[in-house]
């Protein structure tokens, strides 16, 4: 095609469309670098402004997803599915859901991210794990699919190469918060997956990246228009992410939780999140016929052991202490705990998800640049929650630490509850769904 990149920034500079081959010719150009950086961005910066219509996005993504590798799986009993989260506080629910619905006959090819931002990676909580291989071959990944149903791996360099070039500069371009870059850069690499259908948990709070319900309802409707187009099914809910998940927030912490919860234990609202966006997933494959269904199965792989089982042939086959599932005490421990005390006794009204977060990285469990180095033993756990009444003295959090970061975390976590003298109830985790 005839394309000019400065015509093309001008049109939608001016509001105007993008033809699909404009589009395809604007990714080729991103993928092999024959765009260079200041058009990219100033192209960039127009979408940002201007938006995408659904039919540029839909082409827009597509030119993405298939600017690499496209995975693509044998047809079995049932359709292949995946989970993507937008991103909360001690969100750990990959690690128990993926093994989960495995267990139930689905195969899921998970790729999973490290964190971003306040929020915490899959990856990095997976790699609390002895020997845990987040880089296997393709063809390792393909067998381990087969014979167990999942893996949970990191992105290549040839998936979705174009979003990765997007991404870098939208970081430095402050075009990061554009709901049509943010929808094609989720959808590019989970369709590169090859799966054909999609469970969306999309969080609503302050500890997410949309704090209002509008946006995070716009981002599930524009990410569920980008499925249905490519023939992918797409299942969003919006879930509260206004208190942490759960009750730790730190890599081996979270991974112990997860592990609970595949050993049928663990706290309430992990559990339940876990059924409610696994029994999406098996109705989306097939192998449910109804929600309730599919809560059935899930809760019975999480009791009888077959979940937990799932999870350890996964960490075992990528090369980690398979051990951990039976003795999670094997994760790593920091040297040092220190509890944070209630300056008052009432009602636990709020427990604030960003400032745990930040307490946590303090200690070293998130990174604040990309090349540092992640301590898996640190995080804080959280012991009084919200709706929970507490003394003056009670142990409100455990901040686990190895000497990083103590003094910042300790006076982060002293402003992270809010206790008040009303009784309060916990809202509800699951706001909406959208399908
Ligand atoms: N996660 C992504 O993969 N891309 C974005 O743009 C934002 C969150």
């Amino acid at each position: 095609m005839d394309f000019s990149i400065v015509e093309s920034i001008r049109k939608k500079r001016d509001g105007q469309a993008w033809s699909a081959a404009e589009i395809r010719a604007i990714i080729d150009g991103v993928t092999r670098q024959t765009l260079p950086d200041y058009q990219v961005s100033a192209l960039l910066m127009a979408v940002y402004f201007q938006g995408m219509s659904p039919e540029e996005l839909a082409v827009w993504t597509d030119a993405m997803r298939h600017s690499g590798v496209v995975l693509s799986h044998p047809q079995g009993r049932y359709r292949v599915v995946d989970k993507h989260s937008t991103g909360g506080v001690g969100d750990k629910i990959s690690i128990c859901l993926a093994p989960a619905v495995a267990a139930c006959g689905v195969k899921v090819p998970m790729i999973a991210g490290r964190g971003l931002g306040h929020t915490g990676g899959t990856l990095d909580k997976l790699e609390a794990i002895a020997g845990y291989n987040i880089f296997i071959d393709r063809q390792a990944a393909a067998q381990q699919l087969e014979e167990i149903g999942l893996f949970i791996i990191g992105q290549t360099d040839d998936m979705a190469p174009a979003d990765r070039r997007l991404y870098a500069l939208r970081d430095v371009t402050g075009t990061v918060e554009s709901i049509p870059l943010i929808s094609s850069s989720i959808m590019s690499k989970k369709l590169a997956e090859g799966i054909d259908g999609l469970v969306l948990d999309v969080k609503v709070g302050t500890g997410a990246f949309m704090p209002t319900r509008e946006r995070a309802a716009l981002l599930a409707e524009t990410l569920i228009g980008i499925g249905r187009a490519a023939g992918c099914a797409v299942t969003a809910l919006l879930t509260d992410m206004n208190t942490p998940i759960g009750r730790t927030v730190g890599n081996a912490l979270e991974t112990r939780e997860a592990i609970d919860v595949l050993r049928g234990e663990g706290p309430a609202d992990t559990v339940a999140l876990t059924v409610a966006l696994g029994a999406e997933m098996l109705l989306l494959a097939g192998a449910a016929t109804s929600l309730d269904e599919g809560t059935a199965k899930l809760q019975q792989v999480l009791s009888n052991g077959a979940a937990l089982e799932r999870f350890a042939q996964c960490v075992a086959m990528q090369g980690g202490d398979a051990d951990v599932c039976e003795h999670p005490e094997r994760l790593p421990a920091a040297r040092s705990v220190v509890e944070i005390t209630a300056e008052r006794s009432g009602v636990v009204h709020a427990v604030s998800p960003r400032t745990v977060a930040m307490a946590s990285m303090a200690t070293g469990a998130g990174r604040q640049r990309a090349e540092d180095q992640i301590d898996p033993a640190t995080g804080v756990v959280l012991h009084a929650v919200v709706g929970q009444s507490v003394a003056t003295g009670d142990v409100l959090a455990t901040l686990h630490h190895n000497g990083r970061g103590q003094g910042e975390a300790e006076a982060l976590l002293r402003t992270a509850w809010r206790i008040d003298d009303a009784p309060v109830a916990p809202s509800p985790q699951i706001i909406d769904r959208l399908s």
